[in-house]
């Protein structure tokens, strides 16, 4: 066992404290709590650590790599969470991820629609719901697709029998000030609205995944229904990301 790794106390206690500060951002920005939903993001900590997660309520857990999920997964068992893909998601791993994850984050390309479609059919896996991933500051570094590659990719995943497209995410360039950030949150809400208009979405609005540990506040008051919070819940990661 990791003796470094937050204890049931401290995580509990962590876990309590985002929920409020969501709670708070959410009564300041007029929403309702319950249209936003937390994902413990839990990369690089020990299988120990989301177990306790899990066993002080958290009930999303969100992991970056496939095979460092296929790990913890296998321990932990496929059911005992909702299992979220947050980062780039490699053509190589994605016959794991159809078997592993419950909604997909990082959808980024119309071959790698085309390939999750195809390995859905191999699988029998009826339906996979996936998230496109906006790059909306044009950072070459980071994956995502640009907003005007976006109708392409809406489109192709529309023609997919088995892909399910819930909504959007976004990953921000990291700036201290998270106020920076907002025009970031806004635009991609933006997206959404339009393709919501368009029904491009299963339900009637579309989820919007955006805002970690330091802007989460930001993107609730955004819009944000899906945050992705690792750090304010398990603390600081030794791996770097
Ligand atoms: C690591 C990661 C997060 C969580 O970041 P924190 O700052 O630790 O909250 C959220 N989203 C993505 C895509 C990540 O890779």
């Amino acid at each position: 066992m990791d003796e470094t790794a937050p204890g049931l106390e401290e995580l509990s206690q962590r876990l309590a404290e985002v929920r409020r500060s969501i709670e708070a951002s959410a009564r300041r920005a007029g929403r309702d709590t319950s249209e936003i939903k937390l994902i413990a993001v839990s990369k690089t900590h020990p299988t120990e650590t989301l177990r306790r997660a899990i066993e002080v309520g958290v009930t999303e857990l969100g992991e970056n790599r496939v095979q460092e999920a296929d790990e913890k997964i296998s321990e932990l068992g496929r059911g005992t969470a909702r299992w979220h893909l947050i980062g780039h998601l490699q053509a190589n791993k994605a016959r794991r991820a159809v078997a592993l994850f419950d909604l997909i984050h990082s959808l980024d390309s119309v071959s790698l629609a085309r390939r999750l479609d195809r390995l859905c059919e191999e699988a029998e896996r009826e339906a996979l719901s996936v998230l496109i991933q906006v790059d909306l500051a044009g950072e070459a570094t980071k994956s995502g697709v640009s907003e005007q590659e976006l109708p392409k990719l809406v489109e192709t995943i529309g023609a997919c029998r088995h892909l399910r497209l819930t909504g959007l995410m976004t990953l921000p360039p990291f700036l201290e000030d998270a106020e920076l950030v907002r025009p970031y949150f806004r635009r991609l809400r933006e997206l959404r609205d339009e393709l919501a208009e368009r029904e491009a979405f299963g339900a009637p609005l579309g989820e919007l995944s955006m805002g970690m540990s330091h802007d989460y506040a930001v993107a609730i008051e955004e819009g944000a229904t899906l945050v992705r919070i690792g750090t304010a819940i398990f603390g600081e990661r030794r791996r770097a990301q």
